[in-house]
Order: C-alpha cells, then structure tokens, then sequence
C-alpha cells in the first residue's frame, strides 16, 4: 500500500486524482486531504476514501468539519498551519494541487518529508522554483510535472539527452478570446473569460487561459523543471489541445505528446511513474479528428506572455512579484472591479515599481522572502487598482 495525500482535493485537479485512487483502494492508504471551503465534499471523500486527517484552510470551517466526519473516525483540523504539518505527515507520494501561491508552503513541507511531490501547483515553480528544486535535492525528493505540458515535455524526455536538446514547445489552446477581435477584449466579461473551449478547470485558471498568463506561468515553470534557456522555450497555439507539447532535437525531429484534454492523463502519469498504466482516459480518432491547426502567439493580444519572458530576464523573485500581482489583479477582476486588459497593465506596473526598489526582487530566495515579497506585491497591485479606479 502506497501512503498518498492531496493538497487542494476538493478542486478540479484534487477530483480527478481522486477518481484515480478511488478505483483502486486497495493500493492505497490516503495520509490527509485538504481543502477549504467546500467542507461536503472534503468530508465525503476522507470517509469514502478513509483519510487519517482532513483539514482545511479556513479556521472558522473547523466546527462544520468536526461535525461533518462525526464518527468517521477521520481526525480534523484547520488553518494555515495545519495545511502546512499535515504535508509533513510521511508519504510516498504527495499531489500538490492547491490554486495560487497557497500552495508553496506545503509543497515545500512535503519535499522536506522527502517523498514524491507530483506539482500541479504551477503557482510554487513561478514563485520559488529555485527553492523548490534544490529542497528536492537536499531530501532526495522527487518532483513529477502534473501540467499536461509539462507532463508532455517530461514524457517526450524518457531517455534522451538534454545535451540534443534544442527546444522545447508548449502548446496553448488560445483560451476562451482566441478568436475576437482584440479591440473586443476590453469589454470581455467575466461569464465570457470562466469558460474554456477545450478543459473543464478551476474558474482561476481558466480566466488565466483566456488572458495567456496561465501560458505565461508556464514557461517560467518550463525554464524551472527543464533547466533549459528562455530562448529555448516556444508557445504555439494550438486550438484542439490534443498536442501538448513537443521536445525540438538537435537532429530536427520533434517528439510530440499527444493525447485528450483529460487531467487524469497527466496526473496518472504522475501517480504510476516510472510505470505506464492503464488509464481511463479517451483513445484518440485521430482519422475522425481531421486535422489539427497551429498559429503563432500574438503578443498584443497576450502581453502576459512578454511579461513572463522580461520576468525570466531578471530572475531572483520577479516570479513571486508577477504570480502575486497576478493573483491579486485576478481577484479584482472576479470582483468586476477591473476590466479584463487590466489585469496585464497591473501586473506590469507592480513588476516596474517593485524592480525600482532595491531589497525586494534581488533578496535571496527563502520561504520568508518569497512571502514578504508576495505580500509587498499584493500591497502595490491594490494600490495600482485603487489609483486606476480613483
Ligand atoms: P480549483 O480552484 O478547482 O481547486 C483549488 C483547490 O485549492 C481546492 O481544493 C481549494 O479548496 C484549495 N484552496 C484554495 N485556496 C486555498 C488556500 N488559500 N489554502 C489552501 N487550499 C486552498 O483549482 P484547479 O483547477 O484544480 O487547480 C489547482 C492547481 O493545479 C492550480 O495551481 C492550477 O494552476 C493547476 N493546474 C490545474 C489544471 C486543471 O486542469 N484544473 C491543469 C494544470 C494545472
Ligand atoms: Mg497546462
């Protein structure tokens, strides 16, 4: 029996890993399961699943969550902190599936334990990618790609050498404004920007879709798990989303990962490596399909994408200054506090003003920088909205 916990299980990438390990319980003792609002849920599935520890992230939920396990004999907490020691508890294989940079601090508690973190939390790599990585190395962690094209690249990689390596492409589905008019995004609505074509996710990343700065994060995360230039990583729109990314040899061919719009792909992926295990995932038609299309990024269409390229530039923690503005200009956006062009002219005025300040993005990489940069960035962007509305 394999020890394994998800962090953020009552969301769309915690479900579907979930329903992966709900198809064979008897290979599996679920450590802990956290959530945050949605107590329901996060206490059906630690009793379907028998969790030894459910919690969630909101104090104020604990009541709701001690008399919704009731006799269940699963233990409850709540908190911050709780999040953070129940990823401490020993497991062989961690998912790390919390939205936003929420997710690096038990992350980082579950590298320390030194199992396998299998990351979805894009959020950690843009914010601490350095840090996630060389705590993985210091406890002899594993980090697995949950993102599919990160997955993609991953799998396209088994027993090459990086050295015949000469690029890696990502693929991206355009997100729910590829098609309009770019003078028509200024009027986008936030019903419009939480549907996607492709995915069925979580509203943040969907919205993230639409504006690119999912993609965005993206690559920061690719220079991050692959080690590779900024130059050597390309976007490519693809609008079926069957391919997911494709590795660029120094040979000229391309290895490309191909595959259904289906989380469980990538995750299972995750769960069963190194094996390669039967998934219930969709078997592609590709004669049925037709054809697939590509086209090149439009950058004025998508500036998070140039702003992630200037963000790789600088380095040190433009990363977690640009995912906290991010998160905090995408808030107010959910608020319909700002327009849907906002959220990049944000982003960017936060990364000027705090690139001005000496202390801030060249401080040295530790959890308590990250976070007191995230917060000093969160401060700024409210500020920026506050001007922008005054
Ligand atoms: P979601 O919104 O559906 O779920 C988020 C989860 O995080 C929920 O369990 C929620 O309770 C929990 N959570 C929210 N705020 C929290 C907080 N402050 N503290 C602790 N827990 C909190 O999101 P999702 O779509 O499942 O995405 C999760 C992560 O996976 C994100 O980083 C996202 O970028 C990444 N990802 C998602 C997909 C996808 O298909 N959904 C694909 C690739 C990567
Ligand atoms: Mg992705």
């Amino acid at each position: 029996m394999r020890r394994v916990s998800i962090f953020g299980a009552t969301g769309s990438v915690g479900q579907n890993t979930i329903d992966l390990i709900a198809r064979a319980p008897e290979d599996y003792q679920v450590v802990a399961l956290t959530g945050a609002s949605n107590i329901a849920q996060l206490a059906r599935d630690a009793r379907r699943l028998r969790a030894e520890i459910a919690v969630t992230a909101h104090d104020h939920l604990l009541d709701e969550l001690n008399a919704a396990l009731a006799g269940s004999g699963v233990e409850a907490a709540a908190g911050t902190a709780a999040v953070i020691e129940a990823a401490a508890r020993p497991a062989d294989w961690v998912m790390s599936a919390i939205v936003g940079a929420a997710g690096l601090a038990p992350g980082l508690a579950a590298l320390e334990q030194g199992g396998t973190l299998a990351l979805a939390n894009k959020e950690s790599l843009v914010c601490a990618g350095q840090l996630m990585l060389s705590t993985a190395k210091a406890q002899g962690a594993r980090l697995l790609p949950v993102d599919s094209e990160h997955s993609a690249v991953f799998q396209a990689l088994v027993g090459e050498d990086m050295e015949a390596v000469e690029r890696l492409i990502i693929t991206a589905s355009g997100g729910a404004f590829r098609d309009w008019p770019v003078e028509d995004l200024e009027n986008a609505t936030l019903a419009e920007a939480s549907s996607h074509p492709n995915w069925d996710m979580g509203q943040r990343i969907t919205i993230d879709s639409a504006s690119m700065f999912n993609k965005a994060m993206e690559l920061i995360e690719t220079r991050e798990y692959f080690g590779v230039s900024p130059r050597q990583i390309e976007v490519l729109v693809h609008p079926e989303s069957m391919i997911h990314a494709m590795v660029g040899f120094r040979d000229g061919a391309l290895m490309a990962h191909v595959g259904p719009a289906d989380m469980r792909h990538a995750i299972g992926y995750a769960l069963h490596w190194p094996e390669r295990r039967t998934l219930p995932v969709e078997r592609l038609d590709l004669a049925q399909i037709g054809q697939l299309s590509f086209r090149a990024p439009c950058e004025t269409r998508w500036p998070a994408l140039r702003l992630a390229r200037e963000v790789m530039e600088t380095g040190g923690l433009a990363g977690a200054v640009f995912n906290a503005a991010k998160e905090t200009a995408l808030d107010a956006f959910i608020a319909e506090e700002i327009s849907f062009n906002e959220m990049a002219i944000i982003v960017e005025e936060v990364l000027t003003q705090m690139s001005a300040t000496p202390g801030h993005i060249d401080a040295t990489m530790t959890l308590d920088n990250v976070a007191y940069v995230d917060h000093l960035a969160r401060q700024e962007a409210r500020a920026v909205i506050h001007r922008r509305a005054g």
